[in-house]
């Protein structure tokens, strides 16, 4: 079913359970408020002679317009194309002339950025099929000017009744394209997919089937909407299941989830680890009741089982689960339950999800792997994106002809079917002809008590090929020696473990989804080494 006749019926069913509540805007929209305005909002994307096909970008932080924005598009068959906000003029330029973007929607600022000046700055010659530029008024100060648009004025032209929705949407067909999603760009340049109502509506709702969502729950989404971690795993999930989605800010602030949540009576809350971390060991912490939570994800880079544990025991998310996938897939292929053991829940990435297959194969011969020898994740099902836009090369190399997705992730999967993801095979770090995992060793040194955050990655050494880089950011407060780790390290792990470079650093180079870019890591090391 389209995600558009699937939100109306289940508006219709409860039309006055709270769908949203924006915090940092004061914005609460009950299901069918929410209906209403996509409605709304779809007749008036309609009237800037927008058809079904088009696309249409969103440039910005999570709040309730993002929201209207994907309702709105998906009941007309327009396409959406997530932006992200962090996105400076040449990735802007990169992304909307990609897709061929004719409507722009954006923040007006937001702290620093100043979105529309960036705008302005392009102008229609670099971006020569942008037609209207629609700025979000509630976010902050914009202008009124020839080819802008406030979106409360745009809002205003639409009519809810418009019976051209009705029309449109009963020419919608499930495998139709209704997204474009940049991946995050963690290894290299983003590359967009492209994703139709059948791959993220059915992976929203197995999504919340595996944290047992209701209409009682209350998610409290601080991951970016422009990714698919806040625009499936989030608002999807909820939606299928008639849940309340809350959004606590625009930008994350572990300040802000905490008092959201305990305001808010939130039940589920979603993070990136790095996010967990930051709520977890806020000075703060401690003054919040966080006994309404149960349920969550956490997910987009490895989970590190310390911090599982603590998520668990401190705050309450006994039934917290992890999710592996990627925005090709929709993103997500496979996740613990709310029914799986703890051990096996912080330690894996659960088991394949429902309708969808994954194999381990060894990336030379293409050969099914033993159970519990690492080799390349693919997956394969209904989850599998329609192929990355414009570029069907990319499209081949990534899908092969049988239609497994290669992910380029290294994983095992045990016996019973319990997937383990171990690194990126780009990340693999091969010293003096013995294989290494970072993560192994990430894992190893978060377990030194003054270590807060760790990142391993390889770096070219003329005698053994790649020697291992240890960047550690220490707790506030602590003061760790280099010779102190490699103590910590000695007659723990084998020598050749034992990082050659240790670094202590302030932060880590990061996606703003909060995804730590390990190849930046590995260039600076290059530049300082040589
Ligand atoms: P790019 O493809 O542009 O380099 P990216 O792969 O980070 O960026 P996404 O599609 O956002 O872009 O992220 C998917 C990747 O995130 C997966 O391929 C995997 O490496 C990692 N990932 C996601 N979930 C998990 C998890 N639970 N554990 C470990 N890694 C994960
Ligand atoms: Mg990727």
């Amino acid at each position: 079913q389209p995600i558009g006749a699937f939100f109306a019926a289940m508006a219709a069913s409860q039309p006055d359970r709270e769908a949203l509540v924006s915090r940092h805007q004061g914005v609460r929209l009950s299901y069918g408020e929410l209906d209403q305005a996509a409605n709304r909002l779809a007749s008036a994307l309609l009237g800037l002679g927008l058809d079904k096909g088009d696309r249409i970008g969103i440039w910005s932080h999570n709040n309730a317009e993002w929201l209207l924005m994907q309702l709105a598009t998906a009941k007309v068959g327009l396409i959406l194309v997530n932006i992200n906000p962090a996105y400076r003029t040449s990735e802007l330029d990169y992304a909307l002339n990609k897709v061929g973007c004719k409507v722009l929607v954006t923040m007006a600022r937001f702290k620093t950025s100043d979105y529309l000046g960036m705008l302005r700055e392009l102008g229609p010659a670099r971006l020569p099929q942008l037609k209207t530029i629609v700025w979000i008024d509630q976010a902050g100060q914009g202008a009124d000017e020839p080819g802008l648009l406030r979106f409360s004025e745009l809002m205003a032209r639409g009519d809810p009744q418009d019976a051209r929705i009705a029309a449109i949407g009963a020419t919608l067909r499930a495998d139709d394209p209704i997204n474009i999603q940049f991946t995050s760009g963690t290894t290299g340049f983003p590359k967009g997919a492209t994703l139709t109502h059948r791959n993220i509506l059915n992976n929203g709702f197995f999504i919340g089937e595996a944290m047992k969502l209701t209409p009682a729950d209350r998610l409290c989404i601080p991951v970016p909407l422009y990714h698919c971690f806040g625009m499936v795993l989030g608002n999807l999930a909820c939606l299928t299941h008639g849940a309340t989605i809350v959004y606590p800010n625009d930008g994350f602030d572990p300040l802000t989830v905490l008092e959201t949540v305990q305001a808010e009576q939130c039940t589920g809350l979603h993070g990136v680890p790095t996010m967990f971390i930051a709520e977890l060991d806020h000075p703060r912490f401690g003054e919040f009741d966080l006994s309404s939570l149960r349920t969550g994800i956490m997910a987009g880079s490895p989970c590190p089982i310390e911090v599982m544990k603590r998520v668990v025991k401190d705050m309450h998310l006994g039934e917290i689960t992890i999710a592996y996938g990627m925005t090709e897939t929709s993103p997500v292929s496979c996740q613990s339950s709310t029914d799986t053991p703890l051990d096996r829940r912080v330690s894996t990435v659960g088991l394949v999800q429902p309708h969808l297959q994954v194999k381990v194969i060894d990336p030379e011969t293409g050969k099914t792997v033993a159970p519990g020898v690492s080799g390349e994740l693919c997956t394969r099902g209904y989850s599998v994106m329609h192929g990355y836009w414009g570029d069907e090369e990319k499209t081949r190399e990534a899908i092969d002809p049988e239609g497994w997705m290669h992910t380029g992730d290294l994983a095992t999967m045990d016996a019973e079917g319990y997937v383990n993801i171990v690194g990126r095979i780009k990340d693999l770090v091969i010293r003096g002809g013995e294989n290494i995992y970072p993560r192994e060793i990430e894992e190893f040194l978060y377990r030194h008590p003054k270590v807060q955050d760790v990142q391993v990655v390889g770096v070219p050494d003329a005698k053994y090929g790649e020697e291992l880089c240890a960047w550690v950011i220490v707790k506030p407060g602590q003061v760790l020696a280099e010779e102190e780790l490699r103590e910590f390290c000695r007659g723990q792990i084998a020598h050749y473990k034992v990082p050659r470079y240790i670094r202590f650093v302030a932060e880590f180079p990061m996606t703003v989804t909060g995804k730590i870019q390990k190849f930046k890591i590995r260039d600076a090391m290059k530049a300082q080494l040589s």
